[in-house]
């Protein structure tokens, strides 16, 4: 096929078929966030390639070698968003709305580029839900967002599935002596360390620990330890989120190796991840990053935030089967009419019913047929019921009504009834 005829690699369509457990999944996602009291902002999905280097730092992995940026025609030098906080940030201090310290509690949900190397879980064009809160520093909020998604995952039917690992960053004070620490530390083991390590201790030592190379995991074992180095603060933030998370019952294990990809994280970082995806096994990250504002140039303003990919958890929800009976079925009522005097009555009557439960998923066969291929698209289309509209029926002003899913005998409806026999049985969700 031609090129121009293929998607670039790594960008997916979502095809009709997979879209009701996407908008299952985002709809769960949005009514929660919803109750909790969190409101949706949209931003552009092209920034200044400047805001992500200032936000994101030159030396992670997304800003080294993951962004799509382009020069457009006045000359600028534009980035396809490779994340969603730092743009967050620019429309909060743009707009003014955390100035003087007010509370914001934001989510979004789009499209994320980052040029990785394609693969099950992980992708080119890629989705995430985040949410950012600005100006609440204490352990309660993070704890909220811990809260929520275990709440989500217990809604999703994955909670077994899903484990959640914490570590605590300190403030940059704390973690940048222990940066020191660890550096002198690796720098004597230099040798021993992996390629990638070894340039990553120049650049973002802190990332090493993260490291999946076996030799350096063995150097790490003696390596200083970044809770030895945390501030009384930090500390008790930490000891806080941990009594939050105690109280609700939700279990964790610490992770003093999560570092996070991004630099920007202070305090709580954490992850939730699976062992059901294969090597792509975090579908929700995040923490507190307290000196991103000011870094980007605004006042001091604390936040946290997180973010989880989509597909990473529409494929978990397919792997585990938690797809509910109700997203596979898209249609309740098929109406099929016969002739042309028999279609015309049909589309008023259709209307009407609209009219009277607009909830009702009723689909009204266009085109003509013969009865035996009407009726095949009827059953296939899922319906619970089909409406039948032949001359007979005309006739008599009435609509053959037959359930399709061996619930009984067809019967005849008359018009003005059919709405009122509908609403007892279908149930409208
Ligand atoms: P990873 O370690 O898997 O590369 P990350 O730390 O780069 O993840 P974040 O920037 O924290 O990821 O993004 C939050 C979430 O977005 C991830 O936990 C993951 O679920 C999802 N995600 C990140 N990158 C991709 C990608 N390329 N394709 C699909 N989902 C992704
Ligand atoms: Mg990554």
């Amino acid at each position: 096929m031609s090129k121009s005829l293929q998607a670039i690699r790594g960008m997916n369509d979502i095809l009709p078929e997979q879209t009701p457990l996407w908008r299952y999944f985002e709809g769960t996602v949005a009514r929660l966030l919803d109750n909790y009291g969190y409101k949706q902002i949209r931003m552009p999905i092209v920034e200044f390639t400047e805001l992500f280097k200032r936000s994101i730092r030159e030396v992670t992995d997304i800003v080294e070698t993951e962004m799509y940026t382009l020069e457009d025609r006045n000359g600028d030098c534009l980035t396809l968003r490779p994340e969603g906080t730092a743009a967050c940030v620019r429309a909060v201090l743009e707009h003014g709305i955390t100035g003087g310290g007010q509370v914001q509690k934001l989510w979004y949900i789009g499209p994320m580029f980052r040029h990785e190397r394609p693969q099950k879980g992980r992708y080119r064009q890629f989705h995430q839900i985040g949410l950012e809160v600005f100006n609440l520093d204490g352990p309660d909020i993070d704890a909220e967002l811990i809260t929520m998604t275990w709440r989500l995952w217990g809604e999703l039917g994955i909670r077994d599935a899903v484990k959640l690992e914490l570590n605590s960053l300190g403030t940059s004070e704390s973690r940048g002596r222990y940066r020191e620490a660890l550096v002198e530390y690796l720098s004597a083991h230099h040798d021993k360390l992996d390629e990638d390590s070894q340039r990553r201790l120049k650049t973002n030592p802190l990332r090493v620990l993260d490291t999946k190379n076996a030799d350096t995991q063995a150097v790490l074992v003696d390596a200083p330890k970044m809770a030895d180095y945390l501030d009384d603060e930090s500390r008790a933030h930490f000891e806080g989120l941990k009594a939050r998370l105690d109280a609700v019952g939700i279990p964790y294990v610490l992770n003093p190796k999560l570092v996070r990809g991004l630099d920007y994280y202070s305090k709580t970082v954490f992850e939730w991840v699976t062992d059901k995806l294969g090597a792509q096994g975090t579908v929700c990250a995040g923490g507190r990053y307290d000196g991103l504002v000011e870094q980007m140039g605004g006042k001091p303003t604390t936040g946290v935030g997180f973010a989880m990919g989509i597909e990473r958890l529409v494929l978990m929800l397919e792997t585990l089967e938690q797809i509910p009976e109700e997203i596979s079925r898209q249609v309740d009522v098929y109406l099929c009419a016969f002739g042309e005097e028999a279609e015309l009555a049909g589309l008023a009557l259709a209307e009407r019913v609209r009219d009277q439960l607009p909830n009702l998923r009723l689909q009204v066969n266009a085109g003509a047929g013969s009865f035996k291929s009407q009726f095949k698209k009827a059953d296939k289309s899922g319906a619970l019921y089909a409406l039948i509209l032949g001359d007979d029926e005309m006739a008599q002003q009435v609509v053959g009504f037959k359930p399709l899913r061996g619930q009984g005998e067809q019967q005849s409806i008359a018009w003005d009834a059919l709405a009122a026999h509908l609403a007892t049985c279908v149930v409208q969700g």
